[in-house]
């Protein structure tokens, strides 16, 4: 059996390690697909558990340099936590690394200014004895940098000659080493060497401020890093760590993570809730604002639902507990917010790839350009002046080279939009959804539960034979108790505050889209729309229905073989926010339609009452989805909302299936997005966030690729021969190190938006 798991991935310093690890995995008989993400510092592997066991895995790429954290129970909730603390610790030690080489790049820096400005003639020439302890410093220091700060990079470098695999480490450690062995050869043979070559002071400087500089660009890489998972961080900082639970009477603190279903657990003012559970006794307003977005305080009483991670305010109740553990919302927003970040969004593709072969391209370009330059160069320049140009390029192509940015352009800005999203209420399944949320061109939206309370209550009863309004109630309660349908709800309600018995039902039946059927007393009954009743030969004259449903009332028909006996109107009011969320859809230049199995009337009325000029009625689940299948054969993207029960195939089919979630429902992982709180106003806020988030993915990709094009070349020399243009690597490693910040700080200016 073939089975998905993600661990964290120890090691991974940059993109092009990702597409190492990645290769290697997918290499192994038994994994179907493996897929790496730098950014979360994760891998998700697909693999036949008969052929392959993690620790198998975990031996495959430990010669590589990597390490693969295998969990007990793997529980990846705690997975985002791991890669934040490893995060952290690479912060602090990158720090020191930088603290312990600015000084020395300080020295390098004014060395090497002072001789450039002394040859433009700016300052006087250094003086000989200045001259003579730079010359005896510089070595000293760039061994000190290379072999301080810069150990990764000699790893990478011995990783390379020993197993052949390459990552950007190896570039720039090849490059550093190459300056340095070049300034030892001139230092130790200069004496000899003066008669062929113009002798120069080396290249030591540009050890010491390229590793320096790299380091310091990748310290302020990991800094914006760890910014961009904060999200996640402070929704695993919501869980409880211990819980007040009555057991025979008293009142015991335990650790949240020992609370078992049926629990009672006693919150008192300002406690935070650590199960999901129903309010016994008791009653109180919970900030829920942290999980569902939601602003105000929500009231809880007996019957109320509670979930994890919200704060209690000044009341004190009683609740039982529910779900515990692994089970309970937060814990199932916590799984898939880590999920959807180190997911890969498609856009992503086509830079993993050439991320992937840019290394070994990269080496071939800083060869041809060394080769070059001392082909071509050496007539006219001499061999001297051609071989330190050559060597020049070769260091610069190698530290430019590194497509650091266009590995992280991506990943770094979902991160942050999931991680945004999640604040917010909004869940986001992966990567894709959120791409796809950006191309959405339709809104299509289902009228209960969406756009409505879904709520409905019963306004009027009337039963049209002599059986009395009770008995008539009784029987079509009796069928509607079986169905979760809001309309039934409605008319089950009004039953049980008037207190009547119910008869027994069997052969209970949902008819999709129209209604109920079931046998009581040996007779069938029927409960549905118009259309049901139709359908059933009943006649519906002299009922005046259609003045009810103009007023936006949807009528529930209790018929059976004897003719119509009752008639239920049931109205069901808009969400307050259903209007201006509809406007706003409007003004994203979206194309909203209403889409219901109800009535023409009603559901004109209520479309009108929200604002939305475009509505198909009487639709079955058959019409709903061959109405998504037309909006897509037209070319159109379409988003579809719903309330999840009856709408799933609906859902399921349209490129952005959107649930409205109603707290503490766990079922968020089958839709792309789930909506917590069934709040429309938010898939306004989720469209324009991942419009937003693909802006910033666009301009990433583009500055990333851009830095490459046109930095390569330049470090090559390509433009020498014609402009004098020449790269030192030292600028490359400035630019290096500041593509890839630029990156990630573009990913950060997501989240000073407000959404
Ligand atoms: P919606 O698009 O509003 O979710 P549904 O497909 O759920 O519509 O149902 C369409 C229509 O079928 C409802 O408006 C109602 O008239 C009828 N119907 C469905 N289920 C029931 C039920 N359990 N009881 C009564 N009527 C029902
Ligand atoms: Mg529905």
């Amino acid at each position: 059996m073939i089975t998905a798991h993600t661990y964290q991935v120890r090691g991974l310093h940059c993109a092009s390690c990702a597409g190492i690890v990645e290769r290697a995995l997918r290499g192994r008989l038994g994994v179907s697909t493996a897929e790496v993400n730098y950014s979360s510092g994760t891998a998700r592997v697909s693999f036949d558990e008969a052929q392959v066991q993690p620790k198998d895995l975990e031996q495959l790429i430990e010669p590589l340099g990597y390490a693969l954290v295998i969990e007990q129970g793997h529980d990846h909730a705690h997975g985002g936590m791991d890669h934040q603390a490893d995060l952290s610790v690479e912060l602090a030690s990158l720090r020191t690394k930088v603290l312990a080489s600015l000084p020395a790049a300080a020295f390098a820096i004014f060395v090497m200014s002072w001789h450039l400005l002394a040859e433009g003639g700016v300052v006087d020439a250094m003086p000989p004895g200045f001259h003579k302890i730079s010359l005896g410093l510089l070595p000293v220091l760039a061994v000190y940098v290379l072999v301080y700060t810069g150990r990764n990079y000699l790893r990478a470098l011995a990783q390379f000659v020993r197993h052949g695999v390459a990552n950007m480490d190896t570039l720039i450690g090849l490059g550093t080493v190459a300056a340095f062995v070049y300034s030892v050869v001139l230092s130790i043979f200069s004496p000899w060497l003066k008669k062929y070559l113009v002798v120069s002071d080396g290249y030591y400087d540009v050890t010491i401020v390229v590793i320096t500089f790299v380091t310091l660009g990748k310290y302020l890489e990991t800094r914006a890093r760890l910014k961009t998972g904060d999200a996640l961080q402070s929704l695993l900082g919501l869980q409880a760590k211990t819980a007040l639970v009555r057991r025979e009477g008293v009142e015991v603190e335990i650790p949240a993570s020992e609370v078992t279903p049926g629990d009672l657990l006693v919150v008192k003012p300002g406690a935070k809730i650590a199960v999901d559970g129903v309010v016994v006794e008791g009653a109180s307003h919970v900030d829920e604002s942290l999980i569902t977005g939601e602003p105000a305080p929500v009231k809880k009483e007996p019957g109320s639902t509670v979930v994890a991670g919200t704060l209690n305010t000044t009341g004190a109740f009683v609740f039982r507990a529910t779900k515990v553990g692994g089970e309970t919302l937060l814990a199932h927003i916590i799984h898939m917010v880590g999920e959807a970040q180190s997911s890969k969004a498609p856009v992503q593709s086509l830079a993993d790839k050439i991320a992937a072969v840019f290394v070994p391209v990269a080496l071939g370009i800083a060869v041809t350009a060394l080769v070059l330059w001392l082909a071509l160069g050496t007539g006219s320049l001499g061999f001297a002046h051609a071989l330190a140009l050559g060597l020049s390029s070769f260091v610069c192509v190698l530290v430019i080279a590194c497509p650091c940015a266009l590995g992280l352009a991506t990943p770094a800005a979902v991160t942050v939009g999931v991680g945004q999203a999640a604040r917010a209420g909004i869940l986001i399944k992966d990567a894709a959804t959120l791409q796809k949320l950006g191309q959405v061109n339709v809104v299509v939206l289902d009228k209960t539960g969406t756009l409505t309370r879904g709520r409905p209550e019963l306004v009027e009863f009337r039963a049209l034979t002599d059986m009395g309004e009770d008995r008539a109630l009784a029987l079509l309660a009796a069928l509607e108790k079986n169905s979760e349908h809001p309309l039934a709800r409605a008319i089950a309600t009004r039953a049980t505050e008037n207190k009547i018995s119910l008869p027994v039902v069997t052969s209970f039946e949902a008819l999709k889209g129209r209604g109920v059927r079931g046998i009581i007393d040996g007779e069938e009954y029927f409960a549905g729309s118009e259309l049901l009743a139709c359908e059933r030969g009943l006649v519906l004259d002299g009922l005046n229905l259609d003045e009810e449903t103009r007023r936006g009332r949807t009528p529930v028909l209790l018929g059976s073989a004897h003719g119509l006996l009752a008639v239920a109107l049931v109205a069901d009011a808009p969400k307050e926010m259903a209007k201006e969320a509809v406007a706003r859809l409007y003004a994203l230049g979206l194309r909203v339609v209403m889409l219901t199995g109800d009535n023409e009337n009603t559901a004109r009325y209520i479309a009108e009452q929200v604002g939305i000029t475009e509505v198909t009625a009487h639709a079955l689940p058959a019409d709903k989805l061959a109405k998504i299948k037309e909006l897509q054969a037209n070319g159109l993207v379409v988003a579809m909302a719903g309330d999840g029960v009856n709408d799933a195939p609906a859902l399921a089919l349209a490129d952005v299936g959107i649930a409205m979630g109603d707290g503490a429902d766990a079922a968020i992982e089958t839709a792309g997005i789930t909506l917590l709180h069934g709040d429309i106003a938010k898939l306004v806020k989720a469209v324009s966030l991942s419009r937003r988030t693909m802006r910033v993915i666009r301009q990433n990709l583009f500055w990333a690729f851009a830095f490459n094009l046109i930095g390569l070349p330049l470090a090559a020399g390509l433009f020498y021969p014609w402009f004098g243009w020449l790269l030192s690597p030292m600028f490359a490693g400035v630019a290096m190190a500041l593509s890839s910040v630029t990156v990630v700080t573009n990913a950060l200016r997501l989240k000073i938006q407000k959404i």
